[in-house]
């Protein structure tokens, strides 16, 4: 029989990723460090259900994108589970899907302030707690009085375990790369070189600009 100390603490952090910049790669490295994973998924959206109305980038894109970005990293990792479904994909399929492929090990979802603050609209949202630990990054405008409370309700009602990550993670968001690029302004600073490479090479970015939701 396996015992406790065998079991593997795997993380998975969902995004749009259009495109993946240094905050989603600062998020990745303070969840390992603070939760103590072994690995991190990231995880591309395929068909984005919450942004179904916005035009977003072709996934194989976004999906290139994150395994250029996360490339060089020893425990970080991509999954194609979201973009290779054909019918919009929900966290509940993913984290089953998680669950099934690493049944011993601890499941840890990651994310940012604000998806966290929007969990309820989630599908099913109240069965993640009992599959996964959710960690909480916070983020440039949110209120940590409000993530506080949040978790904590969390917590009392449902007994989910949240790990709120209190410090300030880069100010920096998807739709501000979009934006820049569109301006012909530089992001060498916001995201890995190869994909800063990639973005020019593909011409991403150049015609639609949509602000975070
Ligand atoms: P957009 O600007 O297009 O809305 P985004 O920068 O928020 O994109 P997503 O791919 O939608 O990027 O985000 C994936 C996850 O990462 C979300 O849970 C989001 O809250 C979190 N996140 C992204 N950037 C940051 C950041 N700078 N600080 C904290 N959390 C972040």
């Amino acid at each position: 029989m396996a015992s406790d100390t065998a079991k593997r603490k795997i993380g998975i952090f969902g995004g749009t990723f259009d495109p993946i910049h240094y905050g989603h790669l600062t998020i990745g490295q303070l969840a390992l460090e603070v939760c103590q994973l072994d690995e991190l998924y990231f995880v591309p959206a395929g068909n984005p259900p919450h942004k179904a109305f916005q035009h977003v980038t072709e996934a194989m894109h976004r999906f290139t994108m994150v395994k250029m970005a996360v490339s060089s990293h020893p425990q970080f990792r991509v999954c194609d589970y979201e973009i290779k479904r054909k019918n919009p994909s929900y966290s509940m399929h993913l984290l089953t899907n998680f669950r099934e492929k690493f049944p011993e090990d601890e499941l840890y979802l990651v994310m940012g302030a604000d998806s966290f603050l929007e969990l309820e609209l989630w599908y099913h949202y109240k069965e993640l707690f009992s599959l996964v630990h959710i960690v909480v990054m916070n983020r440039e405008g949110s209120d940590i009085l409000s993530l506080e409370e949040r978790a904590s309700c969390y917590k009392t009602d449902y007994h989910a375990d949240i790990i709120l990550i209190t410090s300030i993670c880069l100010d920096v968001s998807s739709s501000m790369l979009r934006q820049r690029v569109k301006n012909h302004l530089p992001i060498t600073h916001l995201t890995t070189e190869n994909v800063v490479r990639y973005i020019n090479e593909e011409q991403l970015y150049l015609k639609q600009v949509k602000n975070r939701a």
